[in-house]
């Protein structure tokens, strides 16, 4: 049987609760290592990545407008957030003796490369991991649409989502032992029956664009190895 995989080049959208593990806040070092470890599996496929790591685990600009904040500034703070997590991952990624590079949509020079597109298709293309951090650079938007953007623009052939679980399914399945996996969906599936994988924004952005969405468990060593072959568990979006 052929293993070889049928992707040339990826997005990884992790999501910042993800690298929390079991803390309540901030980062487990220990999962941004075991994340990195899955990273290193796929490349050595032959296969291209980039990342885009959400801020959740630090701050949210939803939780500091309810709290009396300014919407725009509370997500400028949680853009920054993502940058801490960048990174993190950057650091996780080199000491498994992976070239990484980090590009903020809000410019940050003496942390990283500011957003260049063409470059980080160059990053890529010379066998690098691209990072984008501070999501779109706008606030009101979201780490999934970040993700999303980023995966057209880098004309990456799918957009990983990293999940707690291994796919998308009629109810929570930590919840409700009758819920059913998907095996595929289609984009107005999941904007119609409001399954909260991925916001709208992105799920649209990806549906215009024809960038195919795959939802599988982050926290299962080697998953994001086996969805490079089309192996194990996940869903598809198309
Ligand atoms: N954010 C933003 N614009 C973007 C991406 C993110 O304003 O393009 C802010 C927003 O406040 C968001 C926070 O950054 O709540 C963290 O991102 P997100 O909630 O998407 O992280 P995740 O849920 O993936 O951890």
């Amino acid at each position: 049987m052929d293993n070889s995989p049928n992707y040339q080049r990826v997005m990884l959208k992790v999501s910042g609760e993800a690298l929390m593990g079991s803390r309540d806040y901030g980062l487990d070092t220990g999962v941004c290592r075991r994340i990195a470890e899955d990273v290193k599996g796929v490349l050595e496929l032959g296969v291209q990545v980039c990342l885009v790591i959400g801020g959740g685990n630090i701050f949210r600009g939803i939780a500091g407008a309810a709290a009396g904040m300014d919407r725009a500034q509370a997500d400028y703070m949680g853009m920054l957030a993502t940058v801490m997590n960048a990174l993190a991952m950057q650091s996780a990624l080199e000491k498994l003796g992976l070239p990484t590079r980090v590009q903020s949509a809000i410019p940050m020079q003496s942390l990283c490369e500011p957003y260049i597109r063409r470059r980080a298709i160059r990053h890529m293309e010379k066998g690098r991991v691209v990072i984008f951090a501070g999501g779109t650079g706008n606030p009101f938007f979201t780490t999934d649409t970040a993700a999303a953007l980023r995966a057209v623009e880098m004309e990456c052939d799918a957009l990983l989502k990293g999940t707690q679980v291994d796919g998308v399914y009629s109810a929570d399945p930590r919840k409700n032992p009758k819920a059913e996996r998907y095996e595929t969906l289609t984009y107005l599936d999941m904007l119609a029956r409001d399954l909260l994988v991925m916001d709208a924004a992105a799920i649209s952005l990806a549906r215009e664009n024809r960038l195919p969405i795959i939802v599988f468990n982050i926290h299962e060593p080697g998953a994001f190895t086996a969805v490079m072959r089309g192996e194990g568990k996940f869903t598809t979006v198309i």
